[in-house]
């Protein structure tokens, strides 16, 4: 069921804002502040000339940049929208554009080493307000995004103590104005928490898939066959960008590992439930799952739509 974003703001909330790294992320952030009237111009910055030429012929931006420095220059909110492993570099190479009072924020799917990678580089004159929509696809691309992505969706904003609480308003109303809910949190919190939610789930759907391809009992054409038996759904997550998820893997290793860990005690114990027929305890184990599912359906989060493996729909 596709879900409509309220009215238009009367006055833009940014007079400028600059989007860096126009793939589904960068791209949905156009269309929403777009279409909110949140930004009284929106720049969008990539390296990829190709790319730039498609975001003005999809009429994303009101200015696009290949050179960061200069897309920056004036902007009073500015958002990083690269793969985690990617925001050192060019936040070092747009330092230099930036105006004074200036938000910047990011959208990576890791927060404590994006925040160690960006910081040194920052001028003191600029508010650093880290954060994270969950939310996404497993497109990429300036195709790939649409107005309706954040909608309903958690955004975690990381900011450090002493940061200008004004400014972080601001960014919180932007966000909200794209549909966005807001949750604070510290960085490491945040890892924690994605790590198991977010980063192991998409661990073991790259690991499954790749060991279905690996199998040499069973052809490709069965596996695509009966995908439907429960496959499919982690062949969607698998199909997800290579190199944002290598970086926040890369990124994230304490408590991706940690998660691991945990999460091969817990698979140690059900082989051993299966081996010794201990059928309350699988039983047990499946009733409570059953029930988060349930939990994620009421808040919002998830639908009851039996197609578990859909896409998202675009308004
Ligand atoms: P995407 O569609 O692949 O877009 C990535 C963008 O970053 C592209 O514009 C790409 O430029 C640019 N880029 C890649 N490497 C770069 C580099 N070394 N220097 C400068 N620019 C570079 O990825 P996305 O899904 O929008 O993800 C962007 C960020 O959002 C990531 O940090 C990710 O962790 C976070 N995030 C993603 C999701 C999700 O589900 N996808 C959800 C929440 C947060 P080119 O055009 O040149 O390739």
């Amino acid at each position: 069921m596709p879900e409509r974003l309220g009215e238009p703001r009367a006055t833009p909330l940014f007079e400028r804002v600059a989007i860096i790294g126009i793939g589904l992320i960068g791209s949905s952030i156009a269309h929403a502040a777009r279409r909110k009237n949140l930004a009284g111009s929106i720049v969008a910055i990539d390296r990829d000339a190709e790319v730039a030429a498609r975001v003005d012929e999809l009429g994303l931006a009101d200015a696009i940049f290949t050179d960061v420095a200069e897309g920056v220059k004036g902007c009073d909110l500015v958002i990083l929208c690269v793969p985690v492993g990617a925001c050192g570099a060019v936040t070092r190479q747009m330092a230099a554009g930036l105006r004074e009072g200036a938000i910047v924020t990011d959208v990576g799917s890791v927060k404590g080493a994006v925040v160690a990678q960006m910081e040194p580089h920052l001028p003191a004159n600029v508010h650093f307000i880290p954060g994270h929509p969950v939310a996404g696809t497993e497109q990429s691309g300036p195709d790939a995004g649409f107005a309706t992505l954040f909608h309903e969706r958690w955004c975690i904003l990381t900011p450090s103590f002493g940061v200008d609480a004004q400014a972080v308003a601001r960014l919180q109303e932007f966000w909200e104005g794209m549909g966005a809910r807001i949750e604070f949190m510290s960085a490491p919190h945040h890892d924690l928490v994605l790590a198991i939610t977010s980063h192991v789930p998409h661990l073991i759907a790259y690991n499954i898939v790749g060991t279905a391809a690996d199998l040499e009992k069973v052809t490709e054409s069965e596996v695509i066959k009966f995908s439907a038996g429960g496959f499919r759904d982690f062949t969607r997550i698998a199909a997800s960008d290579p190199t944002m998820w290598r970086d926040v893997f890369l990124n994230n290793k304490e408590a991706v590992l940690e998660m691991i860990s945990r999460f091969n005690e817990d698979l140690a114990a059900l082989a051993r439930a299966i081996r010794w027929d201990d059928g309350d305890a699988l039983y047990d184990l499946f009733s409570r799952t059953r029930s988060i599912r349930r939990s994620i359906i009421d808040l919002g989060q998830e639908t009851d739509a039996p197609d578990f493996g859909r896409r998202p729909g675009k308004e």
